[in-house]
């Protein structure tokens, strides 16, 4: 299963990857906003992605970044709510065919979030009000 990693912000999409990999960019975006690099785990057999505190952590971490993780609320059960929270972003599923690209900005969006019908190009909703006055 394919999952995309979206920014609350502007809809884009930051990251297109299975478990693992939406896993590892969930760590690396933790890493940009805390300054250190919990473990974490992935798991979708349920069909669901969750991504948990990896046991490992309790070794890797010091204990003032274990309580961080405690005030955070990072913990051993599903915190993937939690993580996209704190980090301005939300996952979604949905297939490769509905990824759009803005023509303008190359940024990738679902394509809900991109014009294909007014102009010759492809606009997504931020680049349009520039774009607009500019055709
Ligand atoms: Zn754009």
């Amino acid at each position: 299963m394919q999952y995309h990693v979206i920014s609350l912000e502007n809809n884009e999409i930051k990251c297109s990857d299975g478990p693992e990999g939406v896993r590892e960019f969930l760590e690396d975006l933790f890493y940009l906003k805390f300054d250190f690099n919990p473990m974490l785990q992935d798991n979708d057999e349920s069909g669901e992605l969750e991504v948990y505190l990896h046991t490992d952590t309790y070794d890797e971490c010091g204990e003032e970044q274990l309580n961080k993780l405690d005030e955070l609320g990072i913990t051993e059960c599903d915190s993937l709510q939690t993580i996209c929270n704190l980090l301005g972003i939300k996952i979604d599923k949905f297939s490769k065919d509905e990824i759009a690209s803005c023509t303008v900005c190359k940024t990738s969006y679902h394509e809900n979030e991109i014009n294909m019908v007014d102009y010759d190009v492809d606009v997504c909703t931020t680049c349009e009000p520039a774009y607009k006055t500019s055709v």
